[in-house]
């Protein structure tokens, strides 16, 4: 069975390790190229993007797939509205892993908003200590609010001119223990914290740590989800799913 993999997510990556030398299946691995220096996947993988939802099409017909697993980021929501698109074109299955969000548990001081624009909005214009986990591509809106000091982390660097006046970068990839982070933020000063809703448990220690030490967190929502059908909440769903459909299809086959 061929499937491929849209992924850049640590469930896109749990899948990869799930299907390596399963001989049942013939799976790639699709990465944006964001990451300069991504993991090395154990199965084939692909780089860059397919030139839109026509782009996509074609690369699921050329490379005959039989299932197209999005396991995207809660907040790659371009990718999400292609892979749809796509695969009702080409009447390729398609399954989606989207990661349960975050809920606010007693004791947190959430801001919740629906943009980075309302996020950096919601920090006001009194200067203060602002912890920005939100990565590196969208610090647009914090540079348009100069007054606030940041301690920006993100997986990779980002490029010097997009930066704040007033920032510094710590370049880490997660799982972050919460001790760690209550830390981070305890020697940092940190007055507010500014992340997505992306869900999940490698980044959710940040969360913990600013419940205990009663700091707001500005929660920006996810972007709307496209109609997928077909959706599970974690890699382990999804293998399970693959195993069924190819089941399922190897029986019709009279395999
Ligand atoms: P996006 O806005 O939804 O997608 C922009 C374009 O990037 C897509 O139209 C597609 O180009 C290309 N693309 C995205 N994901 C791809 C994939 N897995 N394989 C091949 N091409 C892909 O995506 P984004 O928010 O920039 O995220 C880029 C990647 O980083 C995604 O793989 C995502 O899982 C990962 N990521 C994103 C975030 C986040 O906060 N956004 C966080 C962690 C990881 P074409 O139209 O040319 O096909």
């Amino acid at each position: 069975m061929r499937v491929l993999i849209l992924g850049g997510t640590s469930e896109a990556a749990a899948l990869a390790r799930a299907l390596a030398g399963d001989a049942r299946f013939c799976a790639t691995l699709s990465l944006a190229g964001r990451t300069r220096a991504p993991a090395a996947p154990p199965i084939p993988h692909r780089v860059g993007g397919f030139g839109g939802i026509a782009g996509l099409a074609d690369y699921l017909r050329a490379e005959r797939i039989d299932a197209l697993i999005d396991a995207t980021h809660p907040f790659a929501a371009q990718m999400s509205r292609h892979a749809v698109a796509a695969a009702t074109q080409t009447g390729t299955r398609l399954l989606v892993i989207a990661r349960p969000p975050w809920q606010p548990v007693p004791g947190d001081r959430w801001i919740t908003v629906a943009t980075m624009p309302a996020a950096a909005d919601a920090l006001g214009h009194t200067a203060r200590r602002v912890f920005l986990t939100i990565g590196r591509q969208d610090l647009a809106p914090f540079v348009a609010a100069p007054w606030h000091c940041y301690l920006i982390r993100s997986v990779e660097p980002p490029d010097p001119v997009a930066l704040p006046p007033r920032a510094e970068v710590i370049a880490a990839r997660g799982p972050f223990a919460e001790a760690d982070e209550r830390r981070l933020l305890a020697q940092r000063r940190i007055d507010v914290m500014v992340t997505k809703n992306s869900g999940g448990s490698a980044t959710a220690g940040k969360l913990a740590a600013a419940r205990a030490l009663g700091l707001p967190v500005v929660m920006v929502e996810r972007p709307a989800a496209p109609p997928a059908g077909n959706t599970v909440a974690d890699a382990e769903s999804a293998h399970a799913w693959l195993l069924r459909v190819h089941a399922e299809t190897t029986a019709e086959r009279g395999v």
